[in-house]
């Protein structure tokens, strides 16, 4: 049966990337038009702070789909198009130039953009930020080996940069506004950790401080710290978090509170519009409250359930938060968003690099991290699902294996 109607999707990335393909593979038999800002089909991001940035991977590879998938699932890809606007009474997305779109339904996965940093000098050549695959490939051309990197932020973006920029032959200098690491998504004992490991891998990191300006001739040449000392650099990576972009949204007259609020079903304030992804401020039940997330496995998923809803297929987005970080030698990986712990539990020995911290409240896991440890974590995330009462003793006992306590 052939269906007329046309869905269009506001974000060529990993979200929307998952909203065209999950109607295409529940079925749907419409038009299903993707607008992207961006030059390059729908990609990975993960990787433009590590393989990427170190030169390992080719750009198609990060493509999600291929354009011959895209084609053959008749998804309508318009890369380098921008929507400016939504006009929710005639149905239609303004696209640059003033070209209108109609749709039927529509989904917005704009994602974030990066925080700019707003001090003397930040906009020299040679200061970058990281969220694109342009930034990417701007920094990597840009990377002098023996010279020093400057890294503003001490957050995820910034410390895989450090560690990537290591590897390619830079000193690099980390500066962090506060007083430890990853502050906004890590536990204390984590972020000291981490600064440890960075230390002992040659990052220069300092805390409490930030840049006040950037220096140079016509290109960027140093770093004013708060404080006045001077560190000479050749370049530097500004990571200090990013905006969610809801504008469009939100002129439109849909609700928006830090990204656009959705019910748990992606479904906006107004029944034929969805959102996903970064830009997505939804209901979690897991964790009784809502939340926006920057993560890889939230883009997809949300995107999967956004897909749904537009069906009418409504599937209940409520899963534990999970996210990973690679540095160095080191894979992270995070379940859940740890708040208000009464106990912690380590499996394993940090200071092998190998280690589990779970963190329970009345006796039950609210969220843990893990170094080079994926394995446990994954234990830990059924018994955080299961809601499952376990003890201390026995999460830190390495005789006692997860698997028993999920049986016990
Ligand atoms: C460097 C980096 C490393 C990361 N590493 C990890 C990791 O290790 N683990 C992890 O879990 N997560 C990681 N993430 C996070 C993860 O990649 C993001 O959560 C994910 O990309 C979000 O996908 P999204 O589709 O919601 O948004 P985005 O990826 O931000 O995509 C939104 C897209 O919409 C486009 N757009 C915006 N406005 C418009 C408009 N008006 N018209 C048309 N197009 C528009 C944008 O250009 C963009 O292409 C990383 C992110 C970055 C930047």
């Amino acid at each position: 049966m052939s269906d007329d109607r046309t869905f269009v999707i506001i974000g060529a990335s990993q979200a929307g990337g998952w909203v065209a393909n999950t109607l295409r593979n529940e079925g749907f038999e419409g038009k299903v038009i993707l607008l992207g800002e961006e030059p390059y089909l729908p990609y990975e991001r993960p990787p433009l702070s590590k393989a990427a940035l170190l030169g390992e991977v080719t750009v198609d590879s990060t493509y999600f789909w291929q354009q011959e998938a895209l084609d053959e699932a008749n998804i309508e890809v318009r890369l380098n198009t921008k929507a400016t606007a939504i006009d929710r009474e005639a149905k239609e997305v303004v696209i640059e130039g003033d070209d209108r779109i109609a749709y039927d339904k529509l989904a917005i996965t704009t994602g974030a953009r990066v925080r700019e940093l707003p001090i003397d000098g930040a906009q020299l050549p040679g200061v970058f930020y990281l969220r694109t695959m342009e930034d990417t490939l701007a920094i990597r051309e840009a990377v002098k080996e023996g010279s020093t990197a400057m890294i503003v932020g001490g957050g995820w973006i910034g410390l895989e940069c450090a560690a990537t920029l290591t590897k390619l032959g830079c000193k690099s200098v980390v500066v962090e506004a506060l007083d430890r690491l990853c502050a906004r998504a890590i536990t204390p004992e984590i972020s000291d950790w981490l600064l440890q490991f960075h230390l002992g891998n040659g990052v220069d990191i300092r805390l409490n401080t930030g840049v006040e300006k950037f220096e140079g001739d016509g290109k960027l040449e140093r770093a004013v710290l708060a404080g006045g000392e001077n560190i000479d650099c050749s370049i530097a990576v500004v990571g200090i978090g990013v905006i969610p972009n809801a504008e469009i949204a939100a002129e439109a007259g849909l609700d928006t509170d830090d990204g656009i609020v959705v019910d748990d079903h992606a479904r906006t304030s107004d029944p034929d519009i969805f959102a996903a992804g970064d830009v997505a401020n939804h209901p979690n039940d897991l964790l009784g409250r809502r939340l926006r997330l920057e993560s890889y496995e939230n883009a997809q998923n949300q995107g999967i359930t956004a897909g749904k809803a537009m069906l009418d297929k409504a599937e209940s987005y409520a899963e534990i938060p999970w996210f990973w970080s690679d540095q160095f030698d080191v894979n992270l990986q995070m379940i859940g968003v740890p708040e208000n712990w009464d106990e912690t539990a380590t499996r394993g020995d940090p200071a092998k690099n190998e280690f589990v911290t779970f963190y329970l409240k009345n006796g039950v896991i609210d969220g843990a991290i893990s170094i080079n440890n994926p394995r446990d974590l994954r234990f830990g995330k059924r018994l955080m699902q299961a809601n499952k009462t376990v003890s201390v003793a026995d999460l830190s006992n390495p005789d006692i294996k997860m698997q028993a306590l999920l049986k016990g």
